[in-house]
This record gives structure tokens, C-alpha cells and sequence, in this order.
């Protein structure tokens, strides 16, 4: 009775490491870029409705309906505010429209637009940030997909004019690195497109001055998850300036976090190395403040006694 008890445990055991490794084999790290045959996007009225209709683009109408949602709960998205974009062709990019909570959109108001933002499919008007998206599209062939939205925290970044502190969050070197601005100019202008498609060539995170963020990635899902990125990354240093100001690890130590960012097939900033840390870097380093309004008040306090 010992014994089969004895063997029964073994058998468990081993069945048990068994799993364990097909386990791990069931679960790669899953592809979620959408691949398309280049030189083969549909080009009649016909084949653009069957293209638009077909179960592969339904699935990503469905996607993007479900992350407008999750977007939407998280306070990015105020009334019609953000949109999301996935290129499913060479000349083909699917797109949010325009006027319609991300919290309540459906499968049926997604539209379908080329690189130049003329609209294809959809009966819905397209959003007219698209071009913004269109513009990193047409720049970087990385960026399959984009995410607009106005998270708060980060959004007020935008807002101030200043770019959150660098080598302060590990996360946030890799999977963001160096935020790029752009130019504040008219939402859905194609010279505002224009000024994020530049900033957002080599960066995956834009702060478009005194109005939103741009994101983007290989696949609209990791976009959302940057836009999460960044908005917890802002929210957490202003709390911690609260705090007396974010620790800095030294560039050294970012170093390896590049390396990391690099094996994982981001683009590479040109400027992953300048460490900025915003206009005003003063507001992250509670002492250097505290120096920095002494200094001044001495000054002027010299300047009283002159006169
Ligand atoms: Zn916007």
C-alpha cells in the first residue's frame, strides 16, 4: 500500500513536469502584427467592400471596439476624444471615425481609408486626426498601428510643454525611451499631421503640445499599452516631485535598458542617449529647486539693499 502510494506520488510528480513544459511550449510570445501579400490590396469598389467585410478584418474591427473600451474606462478618451489606426495593406489603414465615444463604439462605425486619409470603406466619416496617424505610417514602416488619446497626467505634460524625467522608470526606457514633441497646431490639420509625423518617425511616444499623445507599434493592442505606458510613468513622477522629486539611475545602468529595447526590435530614437528630462528639469529635484529660489531670492534681496 506504501509503495503504490510512493509510486502514485512519483507518477503525479512527473506528470506534473510534464505539463509544466508543454505548458511553456503552448505559450510563445504571440505575433499580433497584421501581415499583408504587398502589392495586393484590392483596388475595385467589389473587392474593397468583400476586403473590408472579410473575417480578418472583422476581428480587428472587433479588437480595436474592445480597446476603445479598456481606453475609455481608463479616462484617456473624454467625449469623442482619441482614435486608433492598424494598416492592413499597403495603401489600406483601418481607422476609428470621427464623433463617437471610444466607450460606446461598435464594429459597424470602423472606416477604411488609404495613405493620402481619403475614405474607402465605412459608413461613418473617418476621424479627422487620421492624418496624424498617416503621417508616422507614411514615414516609419514599424508604425502598423497608432493610438491617439488624452490621458490626463500625460496630456498636462503636454500641456505644461515639459517631457517626463528619463532613468527613473526601467519600463519605461525600454518599451518608450526618449518622448518626442510636436509643435502645437489645429487638431485634424494636415500641417498638425505634418509636425507629429516628424516627431514621431524615430520615437514611439509623441506629446502634441497643448492637446494629446500619440503612440504607436507594430500592432494596435502594444499601442494601447504604450499610451498606458506613459500616462502611468507621468502620473507616478508627479507624484513622487510631491515626494520630493523621482531618483535618477545613471545613464550607465540605461544603457542596458537600450540594449534590452534594441533585442526587442524597437525603433532606435536618435536621441535614446541625451537623458532629458524636460524643459523645466528643476521640477524633479526637490534640492536643486529649493537652490535654485534661494538663489533667487538672495539675488533680489541684494538687489533691495542697493537701492
Ligand atoms: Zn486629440
Amino acid at each position: 500500500m506504501v509503495i503504490r502510494k510512493i509510486l502514485m506520488k512519483k507518477a503525479v510528480k512527473k506528470k506534473f513536469r510534464q505539463r509544466e513544459e508543454v505548458e511553456v511550449r503552448d505559450y510563445p510570445i504571440p505575433v499580433k502584427d497584421y501581415s499583408w501579400e504587398p502589392g495586393k490590396d484590392p483596388k475595385t469598389r467589389r473587392e474593397i467592400e468583400k476586403f473590408f467585410n472579410s473575417p480578418k478584418i472583422e476581428a480587428i474591427k472587433r479588437l480595436i471596439v474592445d480597446l476603445g473600451r479598456r481606453s475609455y474606462g481608463r479616462s484617456f478618451n473624454d467625449g469623442n476624444g482619441g482614435n486608433f489606426t492598424v494598416r492592413v495593406g499597403d495603401n489600406l489603414v483601418l481607422c476609428t471615425p470621427t464623433m463617437v465615444s471610444k466607450g460606446s463604439m461598435t464594429v459597424q462605425d470602423m472606416c477604411l481609408v488609404n495613405l493620402d486619409g481619403e475614405q474607402l470603406a465605412g459608413s461613418r466619416r473617418r476621424t479627422s486626426e487620421v492624418l496624424a496617424h498617416l503621417a508616422i505610417m507614411r514615414r516609419q514602416k514599424l508604425a502598423k498601428a497608432c493610438c491617439h488619446a488624452h490621458p490626463p497626467h500625460a496630456t498636462a505634460f503636454a500641456l505644461a510643454g515639459l517631457t517626463p524625467p528619463r532613468c527613473a522608470n526601467p519600463e519605461t526606457e525600454i518599451f518608450i525611451g526618449q518622448v518626442a514633441v510636436a509643435d502645437y497646431d489645429t487638431p485634424g490639420t494636415s500641417s498638425m499631421a505634418e509636425l507629429v509625423g516628424e516627431a514621431g518617425a524615430e520615437h514611439d511616444c509623441v506629446f502634441m503640445l497643448n492637446h494629446g499623445v500619440m503612440t504607436w507599434a507594430g500592432d494596435v493592442e502594444t499601442a494601447l499599452w504604450k499610451m498606458e505606458n506613459i500616462e502611468a510613468h507621468c502620473r507616478t513622477c508627479m507624484l513622487a516631485a510631491q515626494l520630493g522629486g523621482a531618483l535618477q539611475f545613471g545613464p550607465e545602468k540605461a544603457e542596458q535598458l537600450i540594449a534590452m529595447r534594441d533585442a526587442m526590435g524597437f525603433v532606435r530614437q536618435p536621441d535614446c542617449r541625451s537623458f532629458k528630462s524636460g524643459d523645466k528639469s528643476l521640477l524633479w529635484n526637490m534640492d536643486a529647486f529649493v537652490d535654485a529660489v534661494a538663489a533667487r531670492v538672495a539675488k533680489k534681496l541684494g538687489k533691495g539693499k542697493k537701492r
